[in-house]
């Protein structure tokens, strides 16, 4: 383009001064201004680009559509993206492809209709969300990580005992051999042996249990029964606790199927037991229980104690991240543990009790949709 108004020229270079791209096409797509951005973001100069088909910068498949878009909307005025704005594929000179923020206006000239593109190319926003979610799943990983730490010594003693037992079945089994061998010792013998097998499953298997729990994976959402992942983290919790609590678990059977991460998930109802524990340590009959309903289309599971309550002045911070009444607590607890549930398109919410009620967190939860399905 040359200025050969003033008008003109103040125009160019208003368009040059853009960081968008901005592109005007007319009626049959091709490229009539194209600014300085749009060379940044596409690498044709202006002389490659102007004159051409917009289906230059699109992926193969856009431009396709794009031609049909544009001969429907002359025909039929029905509008795909005109006056609305959306994110789309942009194809660079080179081949790559990149998401971009694409809004269209309309003008009608003395030479006919042109449209006007402005283009945001969305790659540093992108890279920037992709970074906050890796913080966070780094953040989320860091927490179950601590939560098992703290555990240790409980978990150590608990893998203790079916060691120690192995240990006791084979010395018995290594008596019983010694003794010499005939029908009754080899039926002992047999089922000593079967025993320590046993043991040493059960030994695995909390191992295994601990090590899904603290593994880094990707998060990968799926259909799952809410009650078994729910009793798989109290008996995890358990593990942990050498207290005398009674944990009552009242599962509603025919649950809607959940659409969670299950370690997540998992992450959550760990927390609130092990902060509901904490809680009912001092009572004489400690109780917790936890429930699982369905309430109007959502699931819900629900984690009451019959410790203190939250006192009044705890409550306005109880979810901000490093609030803690507990000398070695952290205070993530609960604040990793809403930003799970918000994540899932879910809640976490609290009824702080007191005046000799315990408290009581609720985990709202999407079931399965259809459209899930
Ligand atoms: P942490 O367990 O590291 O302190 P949380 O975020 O899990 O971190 O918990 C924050 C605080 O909330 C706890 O220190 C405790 O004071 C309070 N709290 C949590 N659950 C209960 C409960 N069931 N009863 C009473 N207070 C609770």
């Amino acid at each position: 383009m040359t200025a050969e108004t003033e008008s003109e020229a103040r125009l160019i270079s208003v368009l040059d001064t853009a960081v968008d791209g901005i592109l005007v096409i007319d009626d049959r797509a091709n490229i009539l201004v194209y600014n300085s951005a749009c060379e940044r973001l596409f690498g044709f100069t202006p002389e490659e680009a102007i004159g051409q088909n917009v289906g230059m910068i699109m992926p193969s498949a856009y431009a396709r559509s794009h031609d049909r878009y544009v001969e429907t909307y002359k025909a039929t005025g029905e509008r795909k993206i005109i006056g609305i704005g959306r994110e789309v594929h942009a194809r660079h000179k080179d081949g790559t492809e990149f998401p971009v923020e694409l809004s269209v206006g309309e003008a009608r000239t003395p030479q006919g209709r042109q449209f006007i593109g402005i283009i945001r190319d969305l790659r540093p926003r992108k890279e920037q969300e992709e970074r906050v979610r890796q913080l966070q799943a780094d953040l989320v990983h860091m927490a179950r990580v601590s939560a098992i730490d703290e555990m240790g010594a409980a978990l150590a003693h608990e893998l203790n005992q079916p060691l120690t037992a192995v240990m006791l079945y084979l010395q018995a089994g290594e008596r019983t051999l010694r003794k010499g061998r005939d029908a009754r010792s080899d039926e002992m013998l047999s089922q000593v042996m079967n025993k320590a097998v046993h043991e040493a499953e059960r030994a695995g298997s909390i191992i295994s249990r601990m090590r899904q729990f603290v593994e880094k994976r990707e998060p990968n959402r799926r259909r799952v029964d809410l009650n078994a992942i729910v009793d798989e983290a109290v008996d995890l919790t358990l593990l942990g606790i050498r207290d005398k609590v009674s944990v009552l678990r009242r599962f509603k059977s025919d649950l809607p199927a959940a659409f969670i991460e299950p370690v997540q998930i998992q992450q959550i109802v760990v927390n609130l037991l092990r902060n509901a524990v904490e809680a009912v340590r001092e009572r004489p009959e400690p109780v917790v229980e936890i429930e699982t309903r369905a309430v109007d289309g959502m699931l819900q599971v629900c984690v009451s104690d019959n410790g203190p309550g939250i006192p009044p002045q705890a409550m306005p911070d109880l979810f901000r991240a490093f609030a803690t009444s507990k000398r070695s607590g952290m205070g993530l607890g609960l604040s990793i543990s809403r930003t799970i549930a918000q994540s899932h398109g879910g809640e976490l919410s609290v009824d702080p009790g007191g005046n000799g009620r315990g408290a009581k967190f609720t985990l709202t939860l999407q079931a399965v949709t259809s459209e899930d399905a």
